[in-house]
Protein backbone atom coordinates (compact mmCIF):
# COMPACT_ATOMS: atom_id res chain seq x y z
CA UNK A 1 0.00 0.00 0.00
CA UNK A 2 0.46 3.62 -0.27
CA UNK A 3 1.90 4.74 3.37
CA UNK A 4 -1.18 7.31 4.84
CA UNK A 5 -1.10 9.48 7.76
CA UNK A 6 -3.66 9.29 10.34
CA UNK A 7 -4.43 12.82 9.66
CA UNK A 8 -4.90 12.22 6.12
CA UNK A 9 -6.96 9.23 6.38
CA UNK A 10 -9.13 10.96 8.93
CA UNK A 11 -9.61 13.75 6.26
CA UNK A 12 -10.53 12.16 3.64
CA UNK A 13 -12.98 9.98 5.01
CA UNK A 14 -14.51 12.95 7.15
CA UNK A 15 -13.83 11.30 10.70
CA UNK A 16 -13.10 11.97 13.88
CA UNK A 17 -10.33 10.98 15.12
CA UNK A 18 -10.41 9.43 19.07
CA UNK A 19 -7.61 8.15 21.16
CA UNK A 20 -4.95 8.99 18.57
CA UNK A 21 -1.99 11.08 20.34
CA UNK A 22 -0.40 11.51 17.30
CA UNK A 23 -1.97 12.25 13.76
CA UNK A 24 1.12 11.98 11.63
CA UNK A 25 1.82 8.24 12.31
CA UNK A 26 1.57 6.88 9.47
CA UNK A 27 -0.59 3.56 8.14
CA UNK A 28 2.30 1.70 6.35
CA UNK A 29 1.54 -2.29 6.14
CA UNK A 30 -1.84 -3.20 4.75
CA UNK A 31 -5.47 -2.06 5.30
CA UNK A 32 -7.67 -5.04 6.82
CA UNK A 33 -10.96 -6.05 8.04
CA UNK A 34 -10.02 -9.52 8.92
CA UNK A 35 -8.13 -9.18 11.98
CA UNK A 36 -6.27 -12.28 11.58
CA UNK A 37 -4.47 -10.76 8.88
CA UNK A 38 -3.13 -7.43 10.83
CA UNK A 39 0.44 -6.67 11.24
CA UNK A 40 2.48 -3.98 12.25
CA UNK A 41 1.20 -1.05 10.45
CA UNK A 42 -2.22 -2.06 9.49
CA UNK A 43 -5.46 0.07 9.77
CA UNK A 44 -8.02 -2.26 10.66
CA UNK A 45 -11.69 -1.50 9.61
CA UNK A 46 -14.17 -2.05 12.14
CA UNK A 47 -17.67 -4.13 10.16
CA UNK A 48 -20.60 -5.11 12.07
CA UNK A 49 -21.85 -8.48 10.18
CA UNK A 50 -24.43 -10.63 10.89
CA UNK A 51 -22.40 -12.54 13.70
CA UNK A 52 -19.38 -10.80 14.20
CA UNK A 53 -18.44 -7.14 15.41
CA UNK A 54 -15.53 -5.76 14.01
CA UNK A 55 -15.76 -3.32 17.06
CA UNK A 56 -14.88 -6.33 19.18
CA UNK A 57 -11.12 -7.38 18.02
CA UNK A 58 -10.34 -3.47 18.33
CA UNK A 59 -7.73 -4.15 21.78
CA UNK A 60 -6.61 -7.13 19.96
CA UNK A 61 -5.78 -6.02 16.69
CA UNK A 62 -4.06 -3.00 18.27
CA UNK A 63 -2.10 -5.53 20.63
CA UNK A 64 -0.96 -7.29 16.73
CA UNK A 65 0.48 -4.10 15.89
CA UNK A 66 -2.74 -2.03 13.89
CA UNK A 67 -1.95 1.75 14.13
CA UNK A 68 -5.41 2.31 14.15
CA UNK A 69 -9.48 0.92 14.00
CA UNK A 70 -11.88 2.72 11.43
CA UNK A 71 -14.89 2.64 12.79
CA UNK A 72 -18.10 3.38 13.56
CA UNK A 73 -17.75 4.05 17.50
CA UNK A 74 -15.57 5.42 19.49
CA UNK A 75 -13.31 2.04 20.85
CA UNK A 76 -10.65 2.70 23.31
CA UNK A 77 -8.04 2.78 21.60
CA UNK A 78 -7.00 4.44 18.27
CA UNK A 79 -9.52 4.89 16.12
CA UNK A 80 -10.96 6.96 12.93
CA UNK A 81 -14.95 7.04 13.69
CA UNK A 82 -17.17 7.62 10.71
CA UNK A 83 -21.18 7.01 10.07
CA UNK A 84 -20.77 4.56 7.91
CA UNK A 85 -17.49 2.24 7.61
CA UNK A 86 -18.29 1.55 3.98
CA UNK A 87 -18.57 4.65 2.29
CA UNK A 88 -15.47 5.52 4.53
CA UNK A 89 -13.25 2.71 2.87
CA UNK A 90 -14.53 3.62 -0.66
CA UNK A 91 -13.90 7.03 -0.09
CA UNK A 92 -10.32 6.16 0.90
CA UNK A 93 -9.60 3.84 -2.27
CA UNK A 94 -11.29 6.47 -4.31
CA UNK A 95 -8.45 9.07 -2.52
CA UNK A 96 -5.91 6.35 -3.26
CA UNK A 97 -6.52 5.06 -6.77
CA UNK A 98 -5.81 8.87 -7.99
CA UNK A 99 -2.62 9.40 -6.24
CA UNK A 100 -1.56 6.01 -7.86
CA UNK A 101 0.03 6.40 -11.30
CA UNK A 102 -1.79 2.68 -12.09
CA UNK A 103 -3.73 2.18 -14.68
CA UNK A 104 -6.79 0.20 -14.14
CA UNK A 105 -8.50 -2.22 -15.43
CA UNK A 106 -12.16 -3.86 -14.54
CA UNK A 107 -13.73 -6.70 -15.50
CA UNK A 108 -17.38 -7.84 -15.00
CA UNK A 109 -19.67 -10.94 -16.49
CA UNK A 110 -21.54 -14.02 -15.91
CA UNK A 111 -19.16 -16.45 -15.91
CA UNK A 112 -15.24 -16.46 -15.91
CA UNK A 113 -14.13 -13.33 -13.65
CA UNK A 114 -12.13 -14.70 -11.55
CA UNK A 115 -10.46 -17.29 -14.07
CA UNK A 116 -9.93 -14.37 -16.41
CA UNK A 117 -8.82 -11.90 -13.94
CA UNK A 118 -6.15 -14.41 -12.88
CA UNK A 119 -5.32 -14.67 -16.73
CA UNK A 120 -4.53 -10.44 -17.11
CA UNK A 121 -2.83 -10.73 -14.23
CA UNK A 122 -0.49 -13.53 -15.20
CA UNK A 123 0.07 -11.74 -18.54
CA UNK A 124 0.36 -8.32 -17.51
CA UNK A 125 2.86 -9.18 -14.79
CA UNK A 126 5.65 -9.92 -17.47
CA UNK A 127 4.95 -6.34 -18.32
CA UNK A 128 4.78 -4.74 -15.10
CA UNK A 129 3.90 -4.31 -11.44
CA UNK A 130 0.79 -5.72 -11.23
CA UNK A 131 -1.77 -6.23 -8.48
CA UNK A 132 -5.40 -7.82 -8.86
CA UNK A 133 -8.40 -9.00 -6.86
CA UNK A 134 -7.32 -11.78 -4.45
CA UNK A 135 -9.85 -14.70 -5.28
CA UNK A 136 -13.48 -13.57 -5.66
CA UNK A 137 -13.77 -10.30 -3.72
CA UNK A 138 -15.27 -8.31 -6.12
CA UNK A 139 -17.62 -6.37 -4.15
CA UNK A 140 -17.99 -2.94 -2.40
CA UNK A 141 -15.58 -4.22 0.80
CA UNK A 142 -13.23 -6.49 -1.50
CA UNK A 143 -12.60 -4.06 -4.25
CA UNK A 144 -11.60 -1.17 -2.42
CA UNK A 145 -9.60 -3.28 0.08
CA UNK A 146 -7.40 -5.09 -3.07
CA UNK A 147 -7.28 -1.36 -4.73
CA UNK A 148 -5.28 0.07 -1.59
CA UNK A 149 -3.13 -2.92 -1.47
CA UNK A 150 -1.20 -1.06 -4.84
CA UNK A 151 1.72 0.22 -3.75
CA UNK A 152 3.85 3.44 -5.80
CA UNK A 153 5.27 0.43 -8.21
CA UNK A 154 2.39 -0.69 -9.11
CA UNK A 155 1.91 0.14 -12.97
CA UNK A 156 -1.53 -2.56 -13.72
CA UNK A 157 -4.32 -2.75 -11.03
CA UNK A 158 -6.90 -5.27 -12.01
CA UNK A 159 -10.44 -5.94 -10.27
CA UNK A 160 -13.01 -7.76 -10.25
CA UNK A 161 -16.66 -6.68 -10.32
CA UNK A 162 -19.40 -8.40 -9.54
CA UNK A 163 -22.68 -7.29 -9.84
CA UNK A 164 -26.02 -8.17 -7.70
CA UNK A 165 -28.12 -5.71 -9.49
CA UNK A 166 -29.14 -2.59 -11.64
CA UNK A 167 -27.03 0.42 -10.32
CA UNK A 168 -23.78 -1.88 -8.26
CA UNK A 169 -21.20 -1.56 -11.14
CA UNK A 170 -21.63 1.83 -11.57
CA UNK A 171 -21.01 2.13 -7.77
CA UNK A 172 -17.34 0.04 -7.73
CA UNK A 173 -16.54 2.13 -10.98
CA UNK A 174 -17.07 5.17 -8.82
CA UNK A 175 -14.43 4.24 -6.12
CA UNK A 176 -11.71 3.04 -8.81
CA UNK A 177 -12.33 4.60 -12.20
CA UNK A 178 -11.23 2.01 -14.87
CA UNK A 179 -9.29 3.10 -18.06
CA UNK A 180 -9.98 -0.27 -19.25
CA UNK A 181 -13.26 -2.35 -18.93
CA UNK A 182 -14.15 -5.72 -19.69
CA UNK A 183 -17.28 -7.36 -20.28
CA UNK A 184 -17.10 -11.19 -20.83
CA UNK A 185 -20.36 -12.69 -20.86
CA UNK A 186 -23.49 -12.38 -20.30
CA UNK A 187 -25.30 -16.03 -19.04
CA UNK A 188 -27.87 -16.62 -16.87
CA UNK A 189 -25.58 -16.55 -13.46
CA UNK A 190 -28.03 -14.54 -10.97
CA UNK A 191 -31.11 -14.43 -13.41
CA UNK A 192 -33.47 -15.38 -10.37
CA UNK A 193 -32.11 -11.92 -8.93
CA UNK A 194 -31.93 -9.90 -11.70
CA UNK A 195 -35.20 -11.17 -13.55
CA UNK A 196 -33.98 -11.75 -16.93
CA UNK A 197 -31.43 -11.74 -19.25
CA UNK A 198 -31.60 -7.91 -20.39
CA UNK A 199 -31.59 -7.00 -16.70
CA UNK A 200 -28.16 -8.10 -16.51
CA UNK A 201 -27.00 -6.60 -20.14
CA UNK A 202 -28.26 -3.48 -18.42
CA UNK A 203 -26.23 -3.99 -15.10
CA UNK A 204 -23.21 -5.09 -16.78
CA UNK A 205 -23.02 -2.35 -19.42
CA UNK A 206 -22.26 0.39 -16.41
CA UNK A 207 -19.02 -0.62 -16.77
CA UNK A 208 -18.44 0.29 -20.25
CA UNK A 209 -20.54 3.40 -19.62
CA UNK A 210 -17.92 4.67 -17.28
CA UNK A 211 -15.11 4.76 -19.11
CA UNK A 212 -13.39 7.94 -20.51
CA UNK A 213 -12.62 9.16 -23.84
CA UNK A 214 -9.25 8.14 -23.69
CA UNK A 215 -10.00 4.28 -22.62
CA UNK A 216 -11.01 1.00 -23.95
CA UNK A 217 -13.91 -1.07 -23.73
CA UNK A 218 -12.83 -4.87 -24.47
CA UNK A 219 -16.10 -6.39 -25.56
CA UNK A 220 -17.13 -10.37 -26.36
CA UNK A 221 -18.32 -10.57 -30.09
CA UNK A 222 -19.65 -13.93 -29.68
CA UNK A 223 -22.28 -12.42 -27.14
CA UNK A 224 -24.59 -10.37 -28.63
CA UNK A 225 -25.67 -8.74 -25.49
CA UNK A 226 -22.16 -7.90 -25.00
CA UNK A 227 -21.70 -6.82 -28.25
CA UNK A 228 -24.37 -4.21 -28.30
CA UNK A 229 -23.07 -2.55 -25.28
CA UNK A 230 -20.65 -0.92 -27.71
CA UNK A 231 -23.32 1.55 -28.04
CA UNK A 232 -23.25 2.84 -24.83
CA UNK A 233 -19.49 3.52 -24.39
CA UNK A 234 -17.10 6.75 -25.25
CA UNK A 235 -14.62 4.50 -25.03
CA UNK A 236 -12.70 3.04 -28.12
CA UNK A 237 -13.98 -0.72 -28.51
CA UNK A 238 -11.95 -3.68 -29.01
CA UNK A 239 -13.81 -6.96 -29.89
CA UNK A 240 -12.45 -10.56 -29.00
CA UNK A 241 -14.10 -13.63 -30.22
CA UNK A 242 -14.04 -16.31 -32.07
CA UNK A 243 -16.09 -14.64 -35.04
CA UNK A 244 -13.51 -12.93 -38.32
CA UNK A 245 -14.67 -9.82 -37.09
CA UNK A 246 -13.02 -9.65 -34.04
CA UNK A 247 -9.98 -7.52 -33.37
CA UNK A 248 -8.65 -9.91 -30.85
CA UNK A 249 -9.50 -13.69 -32.35
CA UNK A 250 -8.50 -17.37 -32.05
CA UNK A 251 -8.42 -19.99 -34.43
CA UNK A 252 -7.94 -23.45 -35.13
CA UNK A 253 -9.54 -23.62 -31.50
CA UNK A 254 -9.21 -27.43 -30.40
CA UNK A 255 -8.66 -29.54 -27.22
CA UNK A 256 -5.70 -31.55 -26.68
CA UNK A 257 -5.49 -35.18 -25.84
CA UNK A 258 -5.40 -33.96 -22.22
CA UNK A 259 -8.32 -31.36 -22.31
CA UNK A 260 -6.09 -28.69 -23.10
CA UNK A 261 -7.37 -26.07 -24.99
CA UNK A 262 -4.72 -24.90 -27.72
CA UNK A 263 -5.74 -22.21 -30.74
CA UNK A 264 -3.79 -19.61 -33.02
CA UNK A 265 -3.74 -16.23 -31.15
CA UNK A 266 -4.61 -13.28 -33.46
CA UNK A 267 -3.95 -9.43 -32.34
CA UNK A 268 -3.61 -6.55 -34.56
CA UNK A 269 0.12 -6.94 -33.73
CA UNK A 270 0.16 -10.30 -35.03
CA UNK A 271 -0.09 -13.95 -34.21
CA UNK A 272 0.94 -16.90 -32.17
CA UNK A 273 0.51 -20.48 -31.10
CA UNK A 274 -1.37 -20.68 -27.82
CA UNK A 275 -1.27 -23.92 -25.79
CA UNK A 276 -3.07 -23.56 -22.65
CA UNK A 277 -2.22 -25.34 -19.00
CA UNK A 278 -5.99 -24.97 -17.72
CA UNK A 279 -8.73 -27.51 -18.60
CA UNK A 280 -11.70 -26.96 -20.56
CA UNK A 281 -12.82 -24.40 -24.01
CA UNK A 282 -14.37 -21.66 -22.10
CA UNK A 283 -11.17 -20.51 -20.99
CA UNK A 284 -10.62 -19.95 -24.97
CA UNK A 285 -12.56 -17.01 -24.57
CA UNK A 286 -11.44 -15.69 -20.95
CA UNK A 287 -7.61 -15.87 -22.84
CA UNK A 288 -9.16 -13.63 -25.51
CA UNK A 289 -10.14 -11.22 -23.08
CA UNK A 290 -7.07 -11.32 -21.19
CA UNK A 291 -5.38 -10.72 -24.51
CA UNK A 292 -7.49 -8.07 -25.62
CA UNK A 293 -5.98 -5.92 -22.39
CA UNK A 294 -2.72 -6.91 -22.75
CA UNK A 295 -2.92 -5.85 -26.37
CA UNK A 296 -4.28 -2.67 -25.51
CA UNK A 297 -1.85 -2.40 -22.89
CA UNK A 298 1.14 -2.65 -25.41
CA UNK A 299 2.21 -5.98 -25.57
CA UNK A 300 2.84 -8.33 -28.67
CA UNK A 301 1.02 -11.14 -29.71
CA UNK A 302 3.95 -13.42 -29.10
CA UNK A 303 4.23 -12.14 -25.29
CA UNK A 304 1.06 -12.61 -24.91
CA UNK A 305 0.53 -16.47 -26.71
CA UNK A 306 3.81 -16.68 -24.04
CA UNK A 307 2.34 -15.90 -21.11
CA UNK A 308 -0.97 -17.48 -22.03
CA UNK A 309 0.32 -20.55 -22.21
CA UNK A 310 2.59 -20.64 -19.32
CA UNK A 311 -0.59 -18.90 -17.04
CA UNK A 312 -1.39 -21.18 -14.47
CA UNK A 313 -5.03 -21.73 -12.15
CA UNK A 314 -4.68 -19.47 -9.24
CA UNK A 315 -7.89 -20.52 -7.53
CA UNK A 316 -9.64 -23.89 -6.09
CA UNK A 317 -11.62 -26.12 -7.94
CA UNK A 318 -11.36 -24.79 -11.37
CA UNK A 319 -10.89 -27.82 -12.98
CA UNK A 320 -8.33 -28.48 -10.88
CA UNK A 321 -6.78 -31.97 -11.97
CA UNK A 322 -5.23 -34.27 -9.69
CA UNK A 323 -3.85 -37.50 -10.27
CA UNK A 324 -3.93 -40.40 -7.39
CA UNK A 325 -1.35 -42.52 -6.55
CA UNK A 326 -3.37 -45.51 -7.91
CA UNK A 327 -3.99 -44.08 -11.54
CA UNK A 328 -7.20 -42.11 -10.25
CA UNK A 329 -7.62 -39.00 -12.16
CA UNK A 330 -9.80 -36.51 -10.31
CA UNK A 331 -10.99 -33.44 -11.91
CA UNK A 332 -12.29 -30.99 -9.21
CA UNK A 333 -14.72 -28.13 -11.26
CA UNK A 334 -17.13 -28.11 -7.77
CA UNK A 335 -16.64 -24.12 -7.73
CA UNK A 336 -19.74 -23.35 -9.70
CA UNK A 337 -21.33 -24.18 -12.92
CA UNK A 338 -23.76 -23.01 -15.75
CA UNK A 339 -24.70 -24.68 -18.66
CA UNK A 340 -21.93 -22.94 -20.70
CA UNK A 341 -19.27 -24.52 -18.39
CA UNK A 342 -21.25 -28.01 -17.78
CA UNK A 343 -20.30 -28.59 -21.31
CA UNK A 344 -16.91 -27.15 -21.46
CA UNK A 345 -16.12 -29.35 -18.89
CA UNK A 346 -17.91 -32.92 -20.66
CA UNK A 347 -16.06 -31.57 -23.37
CA UNK A 348 -12.86 -31.54 -21.35
CA UNK A 349 -13.75 -34.74 -19.67
CA UNK A 350 -14.17 -37.17 -23.09
CA UNK A 351 -10.79 -35.69 -24.64
CA UNK A 352 -8.93 -36.22 -21.32
CA UNK A 353 -10.55 -39.27 -21.14
CA UNK A 354 -9.99 -41.22 -24.39
CA UNK A 355 -9.14 -44.80 -23.63
CA UNK A 356 -9.53 -44.61 -20.53
CA UNK A 357 -13.01 -45.37 -18.19
CA UNK A 358 -15.11 -41.48 -17.60
CA UNK A 359 -16.72 -40.69 -15.05
CA UNK A 360 -19.42 -37.19 -14.61
CA UNK A 361 -20.45 -36.94 -11.01
CA UNK A 362 -22.88 -33.57 -11.72
CA UNK A 363 -25.17 -31.94 -9.35
CA UNK A 364 -28.09 -29.13 -9.93
CA UNK A 365 -26.86 -25.61 -12.01
CA UNK A 366 -29.00 -22.75 -10.26
CA UNK A 367 -30.49 -19.86 -11.20
CA UNK A 368 -31.90 -21.14 -14.53
CA UNK A 369 -35.54 -20.20 -13.66
CA UNK A 370 -37.89 -21.69 -16.60
CA UNK A 371 -34.94 -22.89 -18.43
CA UNK A 372 -34.06 -25.03 -15.69
CA UNK A 373 -35.49 -28.81 -17.07
CA UNK A 374 -34.59 -28.05 -20.80
CA UNK A 375 -30.65 -27.37 -19.62
CA UNK A 376 -30.18 -30.11 -17.05
CA UNK A 377 -31.90 -32.37 -19.80
CA UNK A 378 -29.43 -30.87 -22.40
CA UNK A 379 -26.27 -31.41 -20.00
CA UNK A 380 -27.70 -35.42 -19.79
CA UNK A 381 -27.77 -35.61 -23.37
CA UNK A 382 -24.87 -34.28 -23.92
CA UNK A 383 -22.47 -36.88 -21.29
CA UNK A 384 -24.29 -39.55 -23.51
CA UNK A 385 -23.39 -38.20 -26.75
CA UNK A 386 -19.30 -37.47 -25.64
CA UNK A 387 -19.63 -41.24 -24.71
CA UNK A 388 -19.18 -40.57 -20.78
CA UNK A 389 -18.60 -44.03 -19.36
CA UNK A 390 -20.92 -43.20 -16.37
CA UNK A 391 -22.96 -40.08 -15.09
CA UNK A 392 -23.96 -39.80 -11.25
CA UNK A 393 -26.36 -37.47 -10.85
CA UNK A 394 -26.33 -36.27 -7.68
CA UNK A 395 -29.05 -34.81 -5.39
CA UNK A 396 -32.87 -33.78 -6.07
CA UNK A 397 -35.06 -32.87 -8.52
CA UNK A 398 -32.21 -30.89 -10.90
CA UNK A 399 -30.63 -34.50 -10.84
CA UNK A 400 -33.26 -36.56 -11.85
CA UNK A 401 -33.50 -34.31 -14.87
CA UNK A 402 -29.63 -34.77 -15.53
CA UNK A 403 -30.47 -38.47 -15.67
CA UNK A 404 -33.75 -38.25 -17.43
CA UNK A 405 -31.53 -36.41 -20.26
CA UNK A 406 -29.20 -39.31 -20.39
CA UNK A 407 -31.92 -41.45 -20.79
CA UNK A 408 -33.97 -39.51 -23.57
CA UNK A 409 -30.65 -39.46 -25.48
CA UNK A 410 -30.77 -43.31 -25.54
CA UNK A 411 -28.57 -46.69 -24.82
CA UNK A 412 -28.01 -45.58 -21.16
CA UNK A 413 -30.07 -47.51 -18.59
CA UNK A 414 -27.11 -49.02 -16.41
CA UNK A 415 -24.49 -45.79 -17.11
CA UNK A 416 -26.68 -43.51 -15.44
CA UNK A 417 -27.35 -43.68 -11.88
CA UNK A 418 -29.36 -40.99 -9.59
CA UNK A 419 -27.73 -40.63 -5.94
CA UNK A 420 -29.61 -38.51 -2.81
CA UNK A 421 -26.30 -36.69 -1.67
CA UNK A 422 -22.62 -36.36 -1.81
CA UNK A 423 -22.04 -39.41 0.89
CA UNK A 424 -24.08 -41.47 -1.51
CA UNK A 425 -21.95 -40.65 -4.48
CA UNK A 426 -18.82 -40.96 -2.66
CA UNK A 427 -19.86 -44.40 -1.37
CA UNK A 428 -20.76 -45.35 -5.15
CA UNK A 429 -17.38 -44.10 -6.26
CA UNK A 430 -14.96 -45.75 -3.94
CA UNK A 431 -16.48 -49.62 -4.81
CA UNK A 432 -16.22 -48.77 -8.25
CA UNK A 433 -13.07 -46.75 -9.36
CA UNK A 434 -10.45 -48.42 -11.10
CA UNK A 435 -7.03 -47.61 -11.77
CA UNK A 436 -6.75 -45.19 -14.67
CA UNK A 437 -10.37 -43.84 -14.13
CA UNK A 438 -10.99 -40.19 -14.76
CA UNK A 439 -13.69 -38.62 -12.82
CA UNK A 440 -14.98 -35.17 -13.16
CA UNK A 441 -16.50 -33.59 -10.39
CA UNK A 442 -18.91 -30.21 -10.96
CA UNK A 443 -22.47 -28.87 -9.83
CA UNK A 444 -23.18 -25.03 -8.96
CA UNK A 445 -21.59 -23.77 -5.71
CA UNK A 446 -24.71 -24.51 -3.42
CA UNK A 447 -24.08 -27.78 -4.23
CA UNK A 448 -21.05 -28.06 -2.29
CA UNK A 449 -19.49 -31.15 -4.40
CA UNK A 450 -15.88 -30.21 -3.75
CA UNK A 451 -16.31 -32.77 -0.75
CA UNK A 452 -16.81 -35.53 -2.89
CA UNK A 453 -13.67 -34.55 -4.69
CA UNK A 454 -12.06 -34.18 -1.47
CA UNK A 455 -13.51 -37.66 -0.49
CA UNK A 456 -12.14 -39.23 -3.15
CA UNK A 457 -8.69 -38.13 -3.23
CA UNK A 458 -8.51 -39.01 0.22
CA UNK A 459 -9.77 -42.49 -0.33
CA UNK A 460 -7.09 -43.13 -3.12
P1 LIG B 1 -18.18 -15.56 -9.19
O1 LIG B 1 -19.41 -14.81 -9.65
O2 LIG B 1 -18.47 -16.67 -8.23
O3 LIG B 1 -17.09 -14.65 -8.71
P2 LIG B 1 -16.68 -15.82 -11.64
O4 LIG B 1 -17.42 -15.05 -12.66
O5 LIG B 1 -15.52 -15.17 -11.00
O6 LIG B 1 -17.66 -16.36 -10.51
P3 LIG B 1 -14.97 -18.10 -12.17
O7 LIG B 1 -14.73 -18.26 -10.72
O8 LIG B 1 -13.83 -17.70 -13.03
O9 LIG B 1 -16.21 -17.14 -12.42
O10 LIG B 1 -15.56 -19.43 -12.76
C1 LIG B 1 -16.71 -20.00 -12.16
C2 LIG B 1 -17.13 -21.17 -12.99
O11 LIG B 1 -17.63 -20.68 -14.24
C3 LIG B 1 -15.96 -22.10 -13.33
O12 LIG B 1 -15.93 -23.19 -12.46
C4 LIG B 1 -16.25 -22.51 -14.74
O13 LIG B 1 -16.96 -23.72 -14.70
C5 LIG B 1 -17.17 -21.47 -15.31
N1 LIG B 1 -16.56 -20.59 -16.33
C6 LIG B 1 -15.33 -20.01 -16.34
N2 LIG B 1 -15.15 -19.28 -17.47
C7 LIG B 1 -16.30 -19.38 -18.18
C8 LIG B 1 -16.76 -18.86 -19.43
N3 LIG B 1 -16.00 -18.05 -20.18
N4 LIG B 1 -18.01 -19.19 -19.83
C9 LIG B 1 -18.78 -19.98 -19.11
N5 LIG B 1 -18.42 -20.52 -17.92
C10 LIG B 1 -17.20 -20.23 -17.46
MG1 LIG C 1 -15.19 -14.63 -9.08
Amino acid sequence: MIALSLAEIAAVVGGQTHDIPDPSVQVTASVVRDSREVRPGSLFVAFVGERVDGHDFARQVVEAGAVAVLASRPVGVPAIVVDDVQSALGALARHVVRRLGATLVALTGSAGKTSTKDLIAQVLQRKAPTVFTPGSLNNEIGLPLTALSATEETKFLVLEMGARGIGHIRYLTELTPPRIGLVLNVGSAHIGEFGGREQIAQAKGELVEALPEDGAAILNADDPLVRAMASRTKAKVILFGETDEADVRAENVRLTDTGQPAFRLHTPSGASDVTMRLYGEHHVSNALAAAAVAHELGMSAKEIATALSEADSLSRWRMEVTERPDGVTIVNDAYNANPESMRAALRALAAMGKGRRTWAVLGKMAELGDEALAEHDAVGRLAVRLNVGKLVAVGGREASWLQLGAYNEGSWGEESVHVSDAQAAVDLLRSELRPGDVVLVKASRSVGLESVAQALLEAG
